[in-house]
């Protein structure tokens, strides 16, 4: 859905607190904040219409630091929250933060059920493998044998796919970004705000303090040295500077289940070369809001939001008869 131009002369400023942050000096956390307040404010959207909702852990404290409204929820349920925002009110742009901990382990129903619905949000989930608020725990997307220095021994458990568990479950925009080229995750942000349905944006979020394998360092591929050059070969590339099409232009002819090839391909790539881009975009899909239009047929022009909910004398207005009957007559 197109977003309006607010009238109002807004600057970057303006889309930022003067709440103190205390995340540690080097965190990951920073850029996607940065890419965030930017993408806000390059589609100048209107700062009553944007809010931001986060589950729990150190990203959960990212509402607090961008200037539009803001809701810190449970762990692993920001989903829900931002879902009933959304529904009750459609000119709202939503979007949800959280680590990869609090929406693919705790959340990890909400992260699938939200799939299947595709509803108009934008999640980004800030992945660092580890669960940094409480000390460094393995978290779900730390891979199997993997033992950073927080960890007394190497990890037991295999680790999840966000792209790959995204794409079954029905996200409709799919991508990947790092969350130290602020420039290039701004512009995935801004395309994931636009989508018509449901976004998800796995942002690779080195955390300096718990995670000493995946570093910086690390993604730039300071270890090792091409020998030609005598440079770091950058294990992180982008998508599409190889040429790669994310978009789903037609829902037959096999075109879809390719592309659903394509995405699971490019989704196990790791180690040697990890890409970061657009995976997948599908408008074809109806969002959940589409969905309901088809049974209300008013809900755009009469959401929830601007409905009244009493009376002049403060009454409820709820006539739960006259509801149960409408929805008898709507669904047949
Ligand atoms: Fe960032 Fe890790 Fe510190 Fe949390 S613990 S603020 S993720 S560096």
């Amino acid at each position: 859905m197109a977003i309006k131009i607010d009238e109002i002369k807004l600057t970057l400023n303006d889309y930022k607190t003067d709440v103190h942050n205390d995340w540690c000096p080097g965190c990951g956390d920073f850029g996607i904040l940065q890419s965030v307040q930017m993408a806000l404010f390059e589609l100048r959207v209107p700062r009553h219409k944007a809010v931001i909702f986060s589950g729990i852990g150190c990203s959960g404290k990212t509402p607090h630091f961008v200037n539009v409204y803001g809701i810190h929820t449970l762990h692993g349920r920001a989903l829900p929250f931002a879902i009933g925002a959304r529904l009750a009110n459609p000119e709202l742009n939503v979007i949800i933060v959280g680590g990869d901990g609090d929406g693919l382990g705790i959340g990890v129903g909400h992260f699938v059920s939200s799939g299947r619905r595709n509803v108009n949000l934008t999640y980004i989930v800030y992945n660092n493998a580890v669960y940094g608020l409480t000390k460094g725990q393995a978290s779900p997307t730390l891979k199997l044998g993997m033992k950073t220095k927080s960890l007394p021994k190497p990890n037991i458990n295999d680790a999840v796919n966000p792209i790959a568990l995204a794409l079954v479950s029905g996200y409709t925009f799919i991508a990947r970004g790092y969350s130290y080229d602020v420039k290039h995750l701004k512009e995935i942000i801004k395309k994931a705000i636009l989508h018509k349905g449901l976004s998800f944006i796995d942002v690779l979020q080195p955390c300096p303090t718990y995670n000493d394998i995946n570093t910086k360092d690390w993604y730039m591929g300071k270890d090792r040295v091409d020998p030609k050059t005598g440079k770091p070969m950058p294990r992180i590339y982008k998508l599409e500077e190889e040429g790669y099409d994310p978009y789903v232009y037609n829902l037959d002819d096999g075109e879809l289940e390719k592309k659903w090839i394509q995405v699971i391909e490019k989704s196990l790539e790791w180690g040697d070369r990890i890409p970061v881009g657009i995976f997948y975009v599908n408008e074809m899909t109806s969002s959940y809001e589409e969905r309901i239009r088809d049974v209300i047929s008013d809900y755009f022009e009469n959401p929830p939001v601007k409905q009244r909910i009493s009376t002049d004398g403060g009454l409820s207005n709820v006539n739960l008869e006259r509801m149960l009957a409408e929805f008898s007559t709507r669904l047949g």
